[in-house]
């Protein structure tokens, strides 16, 4: 194959084709990290004492408008701002409010955010007027000790105002939790009735080996097929065929009339129909949550003021998108499947 400026393909779409990897997926789904801080230190996601970027290293708001735009431009409808904290990331708002133009054209269908929710009570009128209409917040607990333990610098009373203040903002909610053994694990029947009472979606999630963090994942970990057997024993569980494009699999629960979503990368494989690539704060694009490779976008982004560079190396790269993942957790493969944190690439 020939070969130039930086093993840039000749070979690869210069039109705006499609983003299609080999195994006939289509990406039309990108998360991108706007930042790896995080005003809290989730004991399953980070260590206490993280050391974080320098910020020359970040992508600018405007190198991620255009990043973002050229994916839109390559087929991308829906694109996820997702962080470490994406509201705690300075002057965030504009980003909402520059790539608002490709919902006017209808180009983007959804603008997302997944946030812990302890920015909202300031910034979700700002979110819901830049066109967000659907956010995702974590919350691991309805305790406010258990929270403080979980989350090491969070407070519950937060994060429940910035639940009211996005609801009163016209924003609709689905709640994430991560499912960890001994701490939440008898909680979540009530979780789920709290949320579903107030008519927010519920999804819980497996612990995923993503990054060094101070303890021992296994001591967390909690499969979400036990958590589902438990459940089936108290609801009437009826699978729903209802999909966001995202990797969780639902289910209604007759008794609350509500939806619960499963994310289990570790007892289910969802692999086959993902259509979505991560982007992380500095511009690395990894095909795969679970698998190290990845391209740097940044070199393209910064190279040329036009955006075909940039688009040869995302062609590039969907080219390599795996098949899969391999992530594990067991007593004896104790080291994380891979070594960035979720903080980086995004949950
Ligand atoms: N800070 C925001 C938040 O907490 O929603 C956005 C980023 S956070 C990395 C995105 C999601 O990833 C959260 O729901 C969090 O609970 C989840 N998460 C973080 N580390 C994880 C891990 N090792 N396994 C599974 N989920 C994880
Ligand atoms: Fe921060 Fe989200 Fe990670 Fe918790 S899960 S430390 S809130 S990035």
């Amino acid at each position: 194959m020939t070969t130039v400026d930086n093993d840039i393909r000749l070979s690869t779409p210069t039109t705006n084709a499609e983003l299609v990897d080999p195994f006939g997926r289509h990406v039309n789904y990108v998360r991108i990290s706007v930042t790896d801080r995080c005003d809290f230190r989730c004991v399953y996601c980070m260590a206490e004492n993280m050391n974080f970027l320098p910020k020359k290293e970040l992508l600018s708001l405007e190198e991620l408008d255009r990043l973002c735009s050229t994916f839109v431009e390559l087929g991308v409808k829906k694109i996820r701002i997702t962080g470490g904290e994406p509201l705690v990331r300075k002057n965030i708002i504009e980003l909402f409010r520059s790539l608002s133009r490709h919902l006017e054209t209808g180009q983007l269908e959804e603008m997302l955010v997944t946030t812990n929710g302890s920015q909202l009570t300031k910034l979700a009128p700002d979110l819901y007027s830049a066109g967000v209409r659907r956010i995702n917040v974590s919350i691991d607990t309805l305790d406010a000790d258990k929270f403080h333990a979980i989350t090491r610098w969070g407070r519950l009373e937060q994060v429940l105002e910035g639940i009211k203040a996005a609801k009163q903002a016209g924003l609709k909610i689905k709640l994430n939790a991560v499912a960890l053994k001994g701490v939440n694990e008898h909680e979540i029947p009530t979780m789920i009735e709290w949320a579903h009472d107030q008519g927010m979606d519920f999804t819980l999630i497996e612990t995923m080996p993503l990054g060094d963090i101070d303890g021992d994942r296994t001591d967390q970990y909690l499969p979400l097929s036990k958590v589902r057997a438990d459940l089936e024993e108290k609801y009437t569980l009826t699978p729903n065929e209802y999909k966001t494009g995202g990797p969780a699999r639902y289910v209604d629960i007759k008794e609350t009339g509500g939806r619960l979503g499963f994310i289990t990368p570790l007892t289910h494989n969802f692999c086959e129909s993902c259509n979505r690539v991560r982007v992380t704060c500095t511009g690395e694009m990894f095909m795969c949550l679970g698998q190290d490779d990845n391209a740097d976008l940044r070199t393209p982004l910064r190279a040329q003021e036009s955006n075909e560079a940039l688009k040869q190396a995302i062609y590039e790269a969907i080219d390599r998108k795996p098949k899969g993942h391999d992530f594990i957790i067991d007593r004896n493969s104790k080291a994380p499947a891979v070594s960035r944190h979720m903080s980086v690439t995004g949950g």
